[in-house]
């Protein structure tokens, strides 16, 4: 894949890589993208995501150190990964991220490095962040009234998640995104605020439909706001609205891109209601080290032991190339054939195993 514009890190030119040299899986779809969840806490109780207030944490001495972690990222990227996302529980929780940043910046093979973040501590960050190779960055708005985050999130800092995208724009990422998890009742009056809040800050909106992952223990069908709901009611508020056509780097991004009449952009991620397993080249891995191929996988592989256990790169990256080469996942496909779909897990069950948890996977 060629170089990309966007890709601003000063004196590192990323080698030209196809993707056709990523190994493939049975479906065949390549080792592409990896999600790294660098901490399983957060500073928020969203309550589509971790709505309790205590939780199972992941012991400490599990947790990966950022020289694990690279090392783990520098085996993926020589399978094929070239797109590396900071994620969690809430990343800017990690201790001295730039650091871990710089690190991964420092893998020509990795031409996209972003993060998804709540925002609550960018502000203080961003700027480290970006100096250390940071290209982009995410940040989660779901509302933008402070009293829906208090009651949907447990949280009086939406000031702070505000301070944290003026910080990311001042600090230069490309392409800023804000998410927006879209729940029937609580924000879904809030679509075409959130286009016009993205619009005035340089930034895309991308709509989430509200998944059944594990930590959603309330979900049910009647409050996920469809794709295509979201577009009539956005059709009516602002005209056409057009798709715009996936290009080489997005065409197996996650989110459907649309068009409004005068040129303003926005995304949909419709994994319930049109999922994207047929293309979906990407894996997670815990903070402690366990890979999971797919978000609604049952279970996930222990790459910690083995890289604790003295293995070289050569069988870790065997270890990889023959568990992705099998891999078959259609998680959320699967989900959409169930009549009767209710949560995924029960509170009891995510207790009994963190690793089930949305906010441990990483989203
Ligand atoms: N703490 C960071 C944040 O809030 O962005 C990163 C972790 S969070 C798990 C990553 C993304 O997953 C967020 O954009 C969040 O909205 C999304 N997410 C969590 N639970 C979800 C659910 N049940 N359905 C859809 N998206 C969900």
């Amino acid at each position: 894949m060629a170089v990309k514009s966007g890709s601003t890190r000063p004196g590192i030119l990323p080698p030209s890589r196809r993707m056709s040299d990523a190994v493939r899986d049975a479906l065949r779809r390549p080792l592409a993208s990896l999600r790294l969840s660098v901490t399983d806490r957060c500073n928020l109780r969203c309550r589509y995501c971790m709505p309790e207030d205590e939780y199972v944490w992941l012991p400490r001495t599990s947790i990966l150190t950022f020289e694990e972690i690279a090392r783990l990222t520098s085996v993926f990227t020589g399978l094929g990964v070239q797109k590396v996302r900071l994620t969690g529980g809430e990343p800017l929780l990690r201790h001295d991220l730039p650091t871990l940043v710089a690190k991964i910046a420092r893998n020509p093979r990795v031409n996209d490095l972003a993060m998804t973040t709540n925002g609550l501590l960018l502000g203080k960050q961003a700027a480290a962040l970006r100096a250390a190779g940071l290209q982009r960055v995410t940040v989660s708005l779901d509302t933008l009234r402070p009293e829906r985050m208090l009651a949907f999130a447990k949280s009086a800092r939406h000031a702070d998640v505000l301070e944290g995208i003026a910080a990311a724009q001042r600090a230069g990422f490309d392409r800023l995104k804000l998410n927006a998890v879209v729940i029937r009742g609580f924000n879904d009056d809030e679509l075409a605020d959130l286009i016009e809040f993205a619009r005035a800050h340089a930034a895309e909106v991308r709509f989430i439909e509200y998944m059944d992952v594990g930590g959603a223990t309330r979900w049910s069908r009647d409050q996920v706001v469809s794709q295509r709901e979201m577009l009539e009611v956005l059709a009516r508020r602002y005209g056409a609205i057009e798709p715009v056509h996936a290009t080489g780097d997005d065409d197996r991004a996650p989110a459907e891109r649309f068009r409004l009449a005068d040129g303003t952009t926005f995304g949909i991620i419709a994994s319930v209601t049109a999922p994207f397993c047929r293309t979906c080249d990407r894996s997670r891995i815990t903070a402690d080290g366990t890979w999971f191929l797919c978000l609604y996988a049952r279970a996930g592989i222990d790459l910690r032991e083995p890289l604790r256990h003295g293995v070289s790169d050569d069988e870790l990256a065997s270890l990889i190339r023959e568990t992705w080469q099998g891999r078959t996942d259609r998680g959320a496909e699967e989900r959409l054939g169930i009549a009767d779909r209710g949560a995924l897990y029960r509170i009891d069950s995510l207790r009994a195993d963190p690793h089930r948890e949305m906010h441990t996977r990483g989203g």
